[in-house]
């Protein structure tokens, strides 16, 4: 079917709530088209849907006017994020003119913030970069394994250190994403998972953005989930994630799931969602584990489904088909 999108329009652009300068601010987000990211002509991640977002040429001139259109709509927030679905260090995705116009465009704003793979970072690109800039790096994990065999990343987790220690001293921030619940992990194998690599990225990174798993369309991660081997994470789990490494690692934690509280995202029994991610959000900006408290009776249910997940040794979703034998557990 013919891509209707036109290459020189952005993608989305909304505005949201974000920490600059120690207090919470406004953001502007903008989500570019770009030819995509480069990691997809090798299969991409298991999880990553953006090739949906990427398109086939993007000119010079198309990313420029796609630059106006965010100026057009920008009113000073001090945090600007730039998502190109790919990299944007990336020569191929993002050319240095274009990277160079908007470091002027947004040389005022106290956070300018985008992604790149590791392999683009180096002692000759990061000397362009401008020093209000956070990048933000896909560690994902920091189990090698994990990553060659689960998400199927393309590079190690020592590539994404040498990146952020090079940004580190630089001058610039760094932002890391983890991901939490890979596929094959069971959700206390996840959350282990999760920990232990917040405490590897917390040597080079300002920010750790925990993300659950979100199952998008087209991945090989939905294909799973389809099938009922795979279960997106609990936001108990989460809040889990975040209270063994609260008071543990120096950098902020974050966490602002796409999809939270959907089948195909973060979610619990669907009565407490809401109030769950709420407090996620909440600590995302206070860091107070306080704000984490919530109660609801599915808690003893995700105790209940860890348990029976090691008694079966799996991790398909159990939700599906078990529901009925978990509740009894619980009862
Ligand atoms: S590196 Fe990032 S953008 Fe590229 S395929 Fe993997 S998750 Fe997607
Ligand atoms: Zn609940």
């Amino acid at each position: 079917m013919k891509d209707k999108r036109s290459p020189s329009e952005l993608e989305a652009l909304w505005k949201e709530d974000d920490m600059a300068d120690g207090k919470k601010v406004r953001a502007m987000v903008v989500i570019m088209r770009t030819s995509g990211c480069c990691w997809v002509k090798h299969g991409g991640c298991t999880m990553c849907g953006y090739r949906e977002a990427s398109l086939r040429s993007v000119s010079e001139e198309d990313l420029l006017r796609q630059l106006d259109q965010a100026l057009a709509s920008y009113k000073g927030e001090p945090f600007v994020k730039i998502y190109t679905s790919g990299s944007f260090l990336d020569d191929n995705e993002v050319p240095p003119a274009v990277r160079q116009r908007f470091y002027e465009a947004f040389s005022g704003c106290s956070r300018l913030l985008f992604e790149s793979r590791p392999e683009f970072i180096t002692e000759e690109s990061v000397k362009a970069v401008p020093k209000n800039v956070t990048v933000a790096l896909g560690l994902e994990s920091s189990s090698p394994e994990v990553l060659e065999r689960a998400v199927h990343k393309g590079f190690t987790p020592d590539d994404i250190r040498r990146a952020g220690l090079l940004l580190k001293r630089s001058g610039l921030m760094v932002r890391t994403y983890l991901l939490l619940k890979t596929p094959f992990m069971t959700e206390s194998m996840a959350i282990r998972d999760a920990v232990a690599s917040a405490r590897f990225a917390d040597e080079f990174s300002d920010e750790i953005s925990v993300n659950p798993l979100n199952v998008q369309r087209g991945t090989y991660v939905e294909r799973l989930w389809k099938r009922g081997e795979f279960r997106p994470p609990w936001i108990w789990s989460l809040i889990d994630v975040f209270r063994q490494l609260h008071g543990t690692v120096g950098a902020r934690l974050m966490s602002s799931p796409s999809g939270g509280g959907s089948q195909r995202g973060v979610h619990n029994c669907g009565e407490c969602d809401r109030k769950a991610l709420d407090a996620v959000e909440r600590f995302s900006f206070t860091q107070d584990p306080a704000d984490l408290s919530v109660s609801c009776s599915c808690e003893a249910r995700w105790r209940a489904y860890m348990e029976s997940e090691s008694i079966l040794g799996t991790p398909a979703d159990l939700d599906r088909g078990f529901e009925n034998e978990l509740t009894l557990r619980v009862v």
